[in-house]
């Protein structure tokens, strides 16, 4: 295999916290605080981030990606609304993906609230579908609601008056995300990417992991470089002999734990559908170069 150079993670030299040691609740800036959920693993990290949005003395709150339905994450959020002296008047979600969304629809019942998202099944019958571009004003202040489909179908982003831009799984706060499949598309998760690159973001808020302020356009830049680097490593694999999947992703991810193969087996075919797209590879269960 030709040795193609990984690019290297900026964050590396960052003063980040380690892993499972990001406090419950943290105060991010006045207008976004961020509670962890009690769900660590592989997948999703440190736990699920949900955040608070609103401005100081309005006496409101969005919450964005309630996260699990569990009780300590509950109440852990309801302390975070009481510290802010908010009240829940919105419940927004970045996608579907139950670390994500399952408490949604309970919680804003709880709270009295709507939920928004871009799917019509997270936001439910009494909800809101959300529309890139749209600007919700909510909370004393305004959410720019941001399309950022690759991770899944219906990934959205949410920038906040500040700059900072909450980015869901599109970004993590720790390693890469995942381009799922069959759902996630690898050319619109780069469009994505640029997108919220274009935006300028003064800090990533990631739906995983710590938040990222000291240069988040150097992170998009190393996802999209660590993108072009993988679909060069399965190039250079393919370039040597047809392969199945499961070979390609014993290859490519070697220095990985196993039980991140899976994620990683579905952004591979991910990445394989886009480069079958542009007639670069062909075959299904074993796949050749062109
Ligand atoms: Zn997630």
């Amino acid at each position: 295999m030709r040795d193609v150079d990984a690019p290297v993670d900026p964050r590396s030299a960052w003063d980040l916290p380690a892993p499972g040691a990001m406090p419950v609740i943290a105060e991010l800036e006045p207008l976004v605080s961020r509670v962890l959920a009690p769900n660590p693993s592989p997948m999703t990290l440190d736990g699920t981030n949900t955040y608070l949005v609103g401005a100081p003395g309005s006496g409101q709150a969005v919450l964005v990606d309630p996260g699990p339905d569990d009780p300590a994450h509950l109440a852990a959020v309801e302390a975070a609304l009481a510290a802010r002296e908010a009240r829940c008047v919105a419940v927004l979600v970045t996608h579907h993906h139950g670390d994500h969304a399952e408490a949604a629809l309970p919680w804003a019942t709880r709270f009295g609230a709507p939920v928004a998202a871009a799917s019509a099944r997270v936001a439910g019958d009494d909800g809101r579908v959300l529309v890139p571009g749209e600007r919700l004003r909510l909370a004393g202040t305004t959410i720019g609601v941001v399309a950022t489909p690759g991770h899944t179908a219906d990934h959205l982003a949410f920038r906040v008056e500040s700059g900072a831009v909450l980015v869901g799984d599109h970004v993590l706060g720790r390693g890469t995300s995942v381009v799922t499949h069959p759902e996630g598309d690898v050319t619109a998760y780069l469009e994505s990417l640029r997108r919220v690159y274009d935006l300028g973001p003064s800090a990533l808020y990631c739906g995983h992991g710590p938040e990222l302020t000291e240069d988040p356009g150097a992170v998009l830049d190393f996802y999209l470089a660590h993108r072009a680097y993988r679909e060069q490593q399965l190039l250079d694999a393919l370039g040597e002999a047809p392969a199945t999947v499961d070979e390609l992703v014993a290859r490519v991810y070697a220095g990985y734990p196993e039980e991140v193969w899976p994620a990683a087996a579905q952004s591979t075919r991910a990445t394989l559908d886009k480069l079958r797209a542009e007639g670069r590879i062909e075959g299904s269960d074993r796949v050749r170069l062109a």
